[in-house]
């Protein structure tokens, strides 16, 4: 009988709910066996083959320095290198550490900062090494897990879609929240979770981060003219993909319009600040309002 492939799934900084997602596919996890030798995954068992690795699922950001040489023994010892979750493809909820100055917070959470051993940002793995395929969600979506798997076992291309989460909304047939008056980032968000919030007429809060072209200055500017809070907007922007390009871009110039240095890039209408709300912390989330 011929050799199944090595998997490999590693883990770096993150909370492991993208690798879990792997177990959860159950009824499949039989038949995946059969196909695939996996080789590490210290999440499921102790049991370790060396590789090299045919497919290597890798979940969790770059941290430490430590993270930043094991992840390079990783890229060289797989064939194929994927990334899995919002962690690995954006540096996760942990990135938010990228916005301040980290000394001055180990120093407030931990009573003995000088032990602990960290970089200054959380980074996605494709900053360090190269990746052949990054898989987003926070977490991610497990048939789009095992459409991964099984298109790497078939050599082919995986069928995952770059569109944004409203054409998934609208193959389902809902009717839009955001038109009914409920803030949701779906215009701007990655496909991959069937549009999962919207069919429970709940507005999405980009937990699968930006799609590949987001505009995401003329959604701020629907949010905002609907009645959209500016400082929950950028809370929002701020969580699962705060160090994705373009969250990152929006919200820094959501920021400077909030400090009152003008709008910029791409907002031509001069008059989206007129609401005079001011108060930022009013509403927590901006998909929750009602
Ligand atoms: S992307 Fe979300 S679910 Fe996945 S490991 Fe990171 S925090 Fe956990
Ligand atoms: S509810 Fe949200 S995801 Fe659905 S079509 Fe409207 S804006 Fe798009
Ligand atoms: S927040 Fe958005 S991307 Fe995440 S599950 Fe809900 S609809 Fe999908």
């Amino acid at each position: 009988m011929a050799a199944r492939p090595k998997l490999a799934v590693w883990k770096f900084a993150s909370c492991d709910g993208c690798q879990l997602t792997l177990l959860d596919c159950e009824d499949e996890l039989l038949a995946l066996g059969e196909l695939v030798d996996v080789a590490y995954f210290r999440e499921a068992t102790r049991a370790e083959v060396a590789g090299p690795y045919a497919l290597s699922l890798v979940d969790g950001s770059i941290t430490t320095a430590a993270d930043r040489a094991r992840i390079a023994e990783v890229r060289r010892a797989s064939e194929v290198l994927v990334t899995i979750g919002a962690c690995a493809t954006a540096g996760g909820i942990q990135a938010l550490r990228n916005l301040r100055d980290v000394d001055e917070l180990r120093a407030i959470v931990y009573p003995q900062p000088a032990y602990i051993d960290a970089l200054a940002t959380s980074t996605p793995i494709s900053e360090h090494v190269h990746v052949d395929f990054e898989l987003r969600g926070c977490p991610i979506d497990k048939r789009q897990l095992l459409e991964v798997i099984s298109a790497h076992l078939h050599g082919r291309a995986p069928a995952i879609p770059a569109h944004s989460v409203c054409v998934e909304c609208k193959q389902r047939g809902n009717p839009c929240v955001l038109v009914l008056g409920t803030p949701c980032l779906g215009p701007t968000t990655h496909a991959g979770c069937g549009a999962l919030c919207p069919s429970y007429r709940r507005g999405c809060y980009g937990c699968f981060g930006p799609m590949e072209t987001p505009h995401a200055p003329a959604l701020s500017r629907a949010l905002l003219a609907g009645g959209a809070d500016r400082g929950a907007l950028i809370r929002a922007l701020r969580t699962f993909h705060v160090h994705a390009e373009a969250n990152r871009v929006e919200a820094a110039r959501l920021e400077r319009i909030d400090h009152g240095d003008g709008d910029e890039d791409g907002d031509e209408d001069g008059d989206e600040d007129g609401d005079e709300d001011g108060d930022e912390d009013g509403d927590e989330d901006v998909s929750d309002d009602d």
